[in-house]
Formats: C-alpha cells, sequence, structure tokens
C-alpha cells in the first residue's frame, strides 16, 4: 500500500487534482482510499457526486468513540473509498488536529485493509502548523507530491512544504515524489516549474494545463474523467496517474533560500525588479 499526500498553497488545486487523479488510478483498476485532511470536507464531493459526507470528528462528536467504519467512510467513483477527517467548530481549537484523531480513528477501525493499492491524503495547509504536517512528521505518507503554479506564492508555498519534508526526512521517512503544477497560464511556466523542481533535486512529475472543463466538471459534482471520459483534460490526469503509479523518484528535497527563489523566477522573467 501505497500513502501519498497531497500538499499546495491553498486554492491551488489539490482537491481537484487528488480526485481526477485517484480516479483516473481506479480506471486502471487500483484500489484507492482518499482521506480528506480539510475542515472544508471537499476532498471528495466529486468522487461522491456531492454528497455530503459525515466527517469523523462531526461523528465523534454527536456519536461518541463507538462509531462504525460506515458511517465514516463511503464508496464513490470507481470504488473509491472516501472518508473526510472534518474539523473543530468554526474558531475553536486547532484544525490540524482533527487529521491526527482522524488517522488514529481509521487504524482503530481497520479501515487500512490489504487490498488497498494508496491512500491519499488531500491536506490543507501549509507544513508549519504541527497537525497538517503530521501524515510528514510521523511518516503516515511515504510519498508527497506538492501541487504548484508558476506563481511567486505557490512556488513559496512549495519551497516551505520542501522544508517540511527535510525536516522530518530521517524521523519520518517521507520523501518528495515531484512537483505537480497545475497550470495559472504563467508565462514560461512549464521551464520555471521544470527549473524550481529540478534545484529541489527533484522532478516534475506533470504539467496539467488550466482548462473550463475542470470547473464545468465541478459544477455538475463530477471529476472530468466521469463528466467526459473523452476530454482531452481527461487524459492529462490520467498521464499524471500513470506517471505517479510507475514513479520511482522519491527524494529528500534541497529547499532553497528566499533570494533564490526570486532569482529562479527572475530568471524565467516573471519577477521583474525595477
Ligand atoms: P483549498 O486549499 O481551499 O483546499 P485546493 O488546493 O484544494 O483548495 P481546489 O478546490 O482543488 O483547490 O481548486 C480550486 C479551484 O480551481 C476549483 O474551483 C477548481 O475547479 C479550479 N481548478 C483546479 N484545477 C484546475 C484546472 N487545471 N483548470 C481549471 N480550473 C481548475
Ligand atoms: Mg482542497
Amino acid at each position: 500500500m501505497r500513502q501519498v499526500a497531497i500538499y499546495g498553497k491553498g486554492g491551488i488545486g489539490k482537491s481537484t487534482t487528488t480526485q481526477n487523479t485517484t480516479a483516473a488510478l481506479a480506471e486502471m483498476g487500483r484500489k484507492i482510499m482518499i482521506v480528506g485532511c480539510d475542515p472544508k470536507a471537499d476532498s471528495t464531493r466529486l468522487l461522491l457526486g456531492g454528497m455530503n459526507q459525515t466527517t469523523v470528528l462531526d461523528t465523534l462528536r454527536e456519536e461518541g468513540d463507538d462509531i462504525d467504519l460506515k458511517e465514516i467512510l463511503k464508496e464513490g467513483y470507481g470504488g473509491i473509498k472516501c472518508v473526510e477527517s472534518g474539523g473543530p467548530e468554526p474558531g475553536v481549537g486547532c484544525a490540524g488536529r482533527g487529521i491526527i484523531t482522524s488517522i488514529s480513528m481509521l487504524e482503530r477501525l481497520g479501515a487500512y485493509t490489504d487490498d488497498l493499492d494508496y491512500v491519499f491524503y488531500d491536506v490543507l495547509g501549509d507544513v508549519v502548523c504541527g497537525g497538517f504536517a503530521m501524515p510528514i512528521r510521523e511518516g503516515k505518507a511515504q510519498e508527497i507530491y506538492i501541487v504548484a503554479s508558476g506563481e511567486l506564492m505557490a512556488l513559496y508555498a512549495a519551497n516551505n512544504i520542501c522544508k517540511g519534508i527535510k525536516k522530518y526526512a530521517t524521523t519520518g521517512g517521507s520523501r518528495l515524489g515531484g512537483i505537480i503544477c497545475n497550470s495559472r497560464k504563467v508565462e514560461n511556466e512549464l521551464e520555471l516549474l521544470e527549473e524550481f523542481a529540478s534545484e529541489l533535486g527533484s522532478q516534475l512529475i506533470h504539467f496539467v494545463p488550466r482548462d473550463n472543463i475542470v470547473q464545468t466538471a465541478e459544477i455538475n459534482k463530477k471529476t472530468v474523467i466521469a463528466y467526459n471520459p473523452e476530454e482531452k483534460q481527461a487524459d492529462e490526469y490520467r498521464t499524471l496517474a500513470k506517471s505517479i503509479d510507475e514513479n520511482e523518484m522519491h527524494v529528500i528535497p534541497k529547499p532553497m533560500s528566499q533570494d533564490r527563489l526570486e532569482e529562479l523566477m527572475m530568471d524565467f522573467g516573471i519577477l521583474q525588479i525595477d
């Protein structure tokens, strides 16, 4: 069983990319569980057809410890097992703690069955916060993919996540599997992301184009793969899925300094100093 975590700046496309890619992996016959690690609980919406998944934390709050796996795990598109960890009531407590509670609960209830090929964690937030770093810190996810784009803040967040991976590399054992570019149509984006990944000692595993079909499918509460399997964008996710499935490059990343990051962006004509 490969345990994979998807990180990246807020709004970069983690949940969309995770669901489309796992849908493509399911097409290839892989058995998958997704654990949404975001209080928004929207990591599995496209796979469940918009159905509101009861979160682990809500179930715990309402029913106490004595819960049944069926209450928190629902099968969605392609037989993908969907779990949402949820979060504390807004303004109360640390959202990251929900992940810790949820993963222990899933372990206790026997959700990590041997027939699973993959467990994907769709993780909100920056690894700076303890709770969200948990899949890395405790080595739950051995393989990390970072979603980024050619925008400075996306690369800044990706670089910070690499600092987190490096920090816990020996104790937790997580490795960076690659950078996924979810295009924002920035100039020279492909070349910039290739260089960024290479400087980290990693690889650009796939360049996912920006395409409005992603949002059309989203409004219809589906992945592109389910909404229209013939779409070119569906093939992009299939290629990404295949690259992840065949990936053998797992590294301890070499994060760069803020100065170097900005220099890199200037080299590609994105940042300009007057
Ligand atoms: P959060 O940090 O809030 O959890 P996220 O990183 O999970 O956000 P998503 O919710 O997956 O981001 O995506 C944000 C928006 O971008 C969504 O409306 C989604 O449809 C859109 N989007 C993602 N990828 C693409 C793409 N390749 N082309 C067009 N739109 C996209
Ligand atoms: Mg998300």
